[in-house]
């Protein structure tokens, strides 16, 4: 019988080892719960944003931050099968509509998934591009710039005026204009009727291991590294 249990215990050790060995080092401590919500993949290398976002905070951000809002969303949402057939944007647009007990995990976690999922997209390897003709006037229009230089200053500046965690925004309203604004936690324009044109993450866990208290630097490297044919594509889809 001892013998019996023993072996079982062996399997079970060796079951639990190979698993962590496929699941690779990244997600062996936190295998995802079952949920409809599952982590995208990030689109490029870790390092690929090098020096302006290092591959060691893309690596955390990615695959345990965002993944960790995956998980709390699909936490949140079990035992309600209604809520779990919508999408993000779905979600984040009816707030209203999900229960008051799971309401504050969700808009925390869908807004935490959904921003991040924005957010790799938004980002490449500076090629040297720069925001189209439309797109350049509609961004200079709402940060109220006469030039491109200036528009970089007014960006930085409403980001170094959030005060603690939380994302600038360049979101569209049903006008199709474009405006700036920042938000706290992980909210988002879809929570306000309006549409994500591009985000900028200014939580800590974006910049901190680069550069420390040196928000203003990490805003000047995210410029540097935006995806202007992604952004560009999307505000044409956004104001059709
Ligand atoms: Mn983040």
């Amino acid at each position: 019988m001892n013998i019996l249990v023993n072996r079982r215990q062996a399997l079970r050790s060796a079951l639990a080892a190979s698993a962590v060995l496929a699941g690779g080092r990244l997600f062996a401590q936190s295998p995802a719960p079952a949920g409809p919500h599952k982590l995208p993949p990030l689109g490029f290398a870790f390092d690929a944003l090098e020096p302006s976002i290092d591959a060691k905070t893309m690596e955390i951000h990615h695959g345990k931050h965002h993944q960790a809002y995956v998980n709390k969303l699909n936490e949140a949402l079990a035992g309600h099968p209604e809520l779990q057939k919508l999408s993000v944007e779905e979600l984040l647009g009816s707030l209203d509509k999900v229960p008051e007990s799971i309401r504050t995990a969700v808009r925390n976690n869908a807004g935490g998934h959904y921003n991040h999922s924005l957010f790799w997209k938004s980002l490449k390897r500076n090629e040297g591009t720069e925001p189209g003709d439309d797109l350049g006037r509609a961004l200079l229009e709402a940060l109220e710039a006469a030039n491109p230089g200036e528009a970089k200053e007014k960006f930085a500046k409403k980001a170094l005026s959030l005060f603690g965690s939380g994302w600038l925004w360049i979101s569209v309203g049903s006008d199709k204009r474009l405006k700036l604004e920042s938000m706290p936690n992980q909210d988002n324009p879809l929570m306000f009727g309006r549409k994500a044109l591009l985000g900028l993450d200014l939580w800590e866990h974006a910049y901190y291991l680069k550069y420390q208290n040196r928000r203003i630097d990490y805003v000047q490297a995210f410029v540097d590294v935006i995806n202007w044919d992604f952004v560009e594509k999307r505000f044409v889809e956004l104001t059709a």
